[in-house]
């Protein structure tokens, strides 16, 4: 089985599930009883395997981990209840005070506002343009211990120099962690260029449906955790690609227990099935409404790496499969914004991405309002731009709708 889909579609069934059962059914149990005490003994130890806690473990959740790890080519995945979890008990488990961190500076807000948090705990993050490799080679120090970078930025869709940074870390034994929400596996694998760790936030795209939160990091297999100083001796045990990922897990995801549920991880196996037919869909509709757009007369500029204009569009075509599902453009002066926005009758007044509806937000009024206008101008966020994450919907439905809200 080699398709993409065919191999998350029949995952669990190949890993024999109770019953003959033909996806993993929902598992709520919290702990579980063992026939001796020499078997529990041995699964607490780690010596067999087993299911100890459900903070650490539930066998549905265990499903979609392999499922995550297959869609990316790793090695292991820790799942975890949000994205920001996923990210946030990472650096924790990770990183010590004084280590240094190189981050794009094109990140998803709560991201950003989290390393804000890890600076205030003492480890420090520089934040730069990562669609340049010169930016980020000269923030390195003595004291840097990885580099962040996501896919395609939101909302403005700039394109890391995801290639290079590979190279840089691989060359310097940085851990490179790439966030492939945006892109999600279908569209790109980080394992292409060199990432150590993938972050997937699985409320967007895997999951697909708006109806249960989740994130990821999977263990890619490519960096030297031998030469890292902060892993504890604890999880140095057997095959060194796994330190890094089990100090995540047994280490992080124990003190922090920012779990997921089997409940929500069944939602995202469910949803992660039809990812591919999804994507194919919304891809080709955000590409056909970015060029509506592009091509109209109250519109200012399109943001949308799939356009001939775009600063990294050769980029995003040799690593993408699509150009995304979201874009985003700003108004003509002439153009109300909030009228324009009120006018949508399909498209849907609200924040999230990677639902099967499509979505549309002001974005220097919601979710970037609380940086400050200062920030907004650096970062490029016009007031009148508005992000659409695009949907599963009928195109000619999404053109007439942008289109009739001119007015
Ligand atoms: C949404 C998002 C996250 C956080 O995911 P949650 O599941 O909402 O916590 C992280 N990174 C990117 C790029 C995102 O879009």
């Amino acid at each position: 089985m080699k398709g993409f889909t065919t191999q998350i579609v029949h995952n669990d069934r190949l890993s024999d599930i109770e019953h003959g059962a033909v996806h993993k059914p929902i598992h709520t149990s919290v702990a579980y009883g063992y026939d001796s005490t020499e078997e529990l003994a041995a699964v607490f130890q780690g010596k067999k395997p087993g299911f100890t806690y459900g903070r650490q473990i539930n066998p549905t959740v265990e499903a979609l981990e392999n499922k995550v790890s297959q869609m990316e080519n790793g090695l292991r995945t820790v799942c975890f209840g949000t994205g920001m979890a996923a990210i946030g008990t990472a650096f924790f488990a990770l990183l010590r005070r004084g280590d240094h961190v190189v981050s794009s500076a094109f990140l998803f807000g709560n991201t950003n506002s989290l390393f804000n948090s890890f600076i205030a705990q003492g480890v420090d993050v520089s934040f730069v343009d990562a669609t340049s490799v010169e930016a980020v080679e000269a923030a390195i120090t003595d004291k840097t211990k990885l580099i962040f970078v996501e896919t395609i930025a939101n909302p403005r869709t700039q394109v890391s120099a995801l290639a290079e940074i590979g190279e840089l870390c691989a060359a310097r034994g940085l851990i490179y962690v790439v966030d492939n929400t945006m892109t999600s596996p279908y569209l790109f694998q980080p394992i292409k260029v060199k990432a150590s760790l993938v972050v997937n936030s699985l409320t967007k795209y895997i999951g697909g449906h708006g109806n249960a939160l989740g994130g990821a990091i999977t263990e890619m297999g490519n960096f030297d955790w031998q030469q890292f100083p902060n892993i504890y001796d604890d999880y140095k045990g057997g095959d060194p690609r796994m330190w890094g990922i089990t100090q995540i897990k047994k280490k992080g995801l124990r003190d922090f227990g920012a779990s997921l549920s089997g409940e929500a991880a069944h939602h995202i196996s469910i949803g992660a099935e039809t990812l591919a037919l999804r994507l194919e869909r919304q891809c080709t509709n955000a590409q056909k409404m970015a060029e509506f757009l592009a091509g109209h007369d109250q519109v200012q500029k399109v943001f949308y790496p799939g356009l001939a204009d775009h600063p990294q569009a050769a980029r995003s075509a040799e690593l993408f499969k699509y150009g995304g599902a979201l874009f985003s453009f700003e108004l003509n002066d002439q153009v109300d914004l909030w009228a324009y926005m009120d006018r949508l009758n399909v498209i849907i007044r609200s924040t999230n991405l990677g639902d099967n509806r499509t979505l549309a937000i002001p974005v220097a009024h919601t979710i970037y309002y609380e940086m400050g206008a200062e920030r907004r101008a650096s970062m490029g966020i016009a007031d009148s731009l508005i992000r659409v994450s695009v949907g599963i919907e009928d195109l000619d439905d999404l053109i007439e709708d942008l289109s009739q809200a001119f007015g």
